[in-house]
């Protein structure tokens, strides 16, 4: 019998040209940025250099470990040059470099998700060009100007370099880089210019872009003139590094883009010198825009770390994960150069200086708060709920966050109102801070439960996000004041004076109590118990959680999750003795003692409390007939 050996393949190296398909999303972006129409387009340059500056950053750190990666060329520098009869623009760096591998996959495929909502974005406005760098896809943004990308790249400490090119159709091609074609070490990206981007060939267009974008590159960027001569365009120091006073907003709001992928302007900067126990600079920013991803899973804080200038890792969780939308840089003066990124989280010096820094943070936003109301409203609306994750995450400080966090209330329909404005309001004898919470805060405004407040002039806070749930079950009160929600126990609003003057008249408590007996006979176990209600003036009734469970919207919350031992318990109906409709219903239930016509009344109201908090009532089909019967009736 004939054997077929089956040889293992030869371990060539490889020679020939491959051509790879890029990945669909690149595929699809590629084509948004070939035929672009972004008036903006000089951003690519801005995103190539900050990727030069990313790869000068990596190898300053790789050779903290491998002095060899860096020998022989240690001055790390960003050189651009243009070639007007070529028509070609080209940037170089003599940093990290790619091998074969890494250039397939990181100029190929996208690393973090998010050009969908990228691409989403940018269809539908001209400015949205702004934030590619945030997507994590500015390489890409090259094929605005240009028709034809080559990159050549040499991974420091590698034998080999590689061409990758595209035109920017569906495909790349990687090829061996020879000789003198290739960087000794580092990348060097050749753009061939397109004619209706031919302005990008102009020195002085160039050197125009490279002043404004990119002056706080900590590297020194040379626009290569002719004969060899070069200018130096930065100023290449470490923009954290310079006083205060030196640094411009435009500066600022450049930098910012550059760790945030975000070129707007940052709503806050902190920018300072900590001296003491441990010696570090720290410059970060709020953001004014919430980016793309602020409630992905995945999402941690990303402040770029360096030790002495030198870059060590751009996702040090150098504040907790509610605070992750803080951008920036921490240099630390006294941390080891060598330390390992794996390290970093046991280290006690990281330890302390995130608790500082964390500290300082919720400083400045609670004075920017208390001293500039516009600006703090902003910054609200678009950190709010992530700030008040760590109402429940971050115990330690939750004094503090109750003195940074706003809400919205019965009496206003923005979230401005703070704790200590709310305290500071209380109404005569009222003891406890009241929360409404739910997840439409126009719906929960209009609860009946909020009647007996508002008639007696008592602010409640409307809690609407889902984080607010969470931190306000456990929080044990402000300025000695107790968190209470209106829809669980007893409201005990008797001591508190009704505002306006016609309160509700006299009511007839035997009646009364006839009534909720022979309610909650009708009624049975739908309910956990029938009460008079002093939360109510304009509504019959209401639904509220009792006092020794949980509150209503936690229970539905947790039990929709599937939370084990949590299933929604029967309500406690509340009837407004005052009403009507109630006082009628007490004079049948006296005279008449029960009855199906009352039984039937007993149930159309708690299907109504029901309806009121806009949940369905338990039994559609009883529900109708009920009501139909009724409605015959009275017609
Ligand atoms: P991002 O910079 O946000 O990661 P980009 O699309 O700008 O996204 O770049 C993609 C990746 O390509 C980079 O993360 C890096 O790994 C690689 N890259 C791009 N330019 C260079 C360069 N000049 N040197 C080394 N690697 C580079
Ligand atoms: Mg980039």
């Amino acid at each position: 019998m004939a054997t077929t050996k089956k040889k293992a393949a030869p371990k060539k190296a490889r020679s020939k040209t491959e051509s790879h398909a890029f990945q669909a999303e690149v595929a699809k972006l590629l084509q948004l940025m070939v035929h672009s129409v972004y008036s903006e387009r000089e951003v690519f340059l801005r995103e190539l250099i900050s990727n030069a500056a990313d790869a000068c950053d990596k190898l300053r750190y790789e050779a903290l470990q491998s002095p060899d990666l860096i020998k022989g060329d240690g001055d790390l520098k960003i050189t651009i040059a243009v070639d007007k009869a070529a028509k070609t623009l080209t940037v170089s760096d003599n940093g990290i470099g790619m091998t074969h591998d890494e250039m397939i996959e990181n100029l190929g495929t996208i690393a973090r998700s998010g050009t969908q909502a990228f691409m989403e974005q940018a269809n539908t406005s001209d400015a949205d060009i702004n934030l590619i760098g945030q997507f994590g896809i500015g390489f890409y943004s090259a094929f605005m100007v240009s028709g034809n990308v080559s990159v050549t790249s040499r991974r420091a400490g590698s034998k080999d370099a590689w061409t990758w090119t595209s035109d920017g159709t569906g495909k790349f091609t990687v090829k061996p880089a020879k000789g003198d074609d290739a960087p000794a070490r580092g990348t060097v990206i050749t753009l061939k210019i397109r004619d209706d981007a031919s302005e990008f060939l102009e020195d002085g267009r160039v050197q125009h872009i490279i002043t404004t974008y990119s002056d706080h590159i900590a590297h020194p960027i040379y626009l290569a003139g002719e004969k060899d001569v070069s200018e130096q365009l930065n100023s290449a120091s470490a923009l954290w590094t310079r006083s205060k006073s030196d640094i411009t907003e435009d500066q600022h709001k450049e930098f910012f883009g550059h760790v945030s992928g975000s070129y707007s302007d940052p709503a806050l900067t902190l920018h300072y010198k900590a001296e003491g126990r441990n010696e570090y600079t720290v410059l970060l920013y709020v953001p004014s825009e919430p980016p793309f991803d602020l409630f992905d899973p995945e999402r941690r804080g990303r402040q770029k770390l360096y030790v002495r200038r030198v870059f060590i890792t751009g996702d040090a969780e150098l504040l907790p994960p509610y605070l992750r939308f803080v951008r920036g840089v921490i240099d630390s003066e006294d941390m080891p150069l060598n330390i390992s990124r794996e390290m970093l989280q046991d280290n006690p010096t990281v330890h302390q200086i995130r608790k500082a820094v964390t500290n300082r943070v919720l400083s400045e936003l609670k004075k920017c708060g208390e001293n500039d109301a516009e600006k703090f409203a902003g910054i609200w609306k678009a950190f709010g709920p992530v700030i008040k994750e760590g109402l429940y995450e971050d115990m330690e400080r939750r004094d503090q966050l109750f003195e940074v966090v706003r809400f919205r209330s019965t009496k206003t329909d923005e979230q401005t109102v703070s704790l200590k404005d709310y305290v500071a309001n209380l109404a005569e004898n009222q003891a406890a801070i009241y929360y409404l919470t739910g997840d439409d805060a126009e719906k929960a405004a209009q609860s009946p439960q909020l009647e007996g407040f508002k008639a007696r002039g008592i602010e409640v806070l409307l809690l609407t996000d889902p984080v607010d749930s969470f931190w306000v079950r456990t929080a044990m009160g402000f300025d000695g004041k107790p968190f209470k929600s209106v829809t669980q126990g007893t409201a005990d609003l008797d001591a508190i004076p009704v505002k306006d003057e016609d309160k509700p008249d006299d009511v007839d408590n035997s009646a009364v109590a006839t009534l909720i007996a022979a309610m909650k006979q009708s009624l049975g176990d739908k309910v956990k118990d029938v009460r008079s209600s002093s939360r109510l003036t304009d509504s019959p009734v209401c639904l509220v959680a009792d006092d020794a469970g949980l509150d209503r919207t936690i229970e539905k919350l947790l039990a929709k999750q599937g939370t084990t031992g949590v299933s929604v318990s029967a309500p406690v109906l509340e009837i407004n003795p005052s009403h009507a409709l109630i006082k009628a219903l007490a004079d049948k239930a006296k005279s008449a003692g029960a009855s199906a016509d009352f039984d039937d009344s007993a149930q159309l109201l708690l299907d109504q409390a029901y309806v009121l908090e806009g949940e369905p009532v338990a039994d559609p089909a009883g529900f109708a007939s009920r009501l139909t019967k009724l409605l015959s009736k009275s017609l």
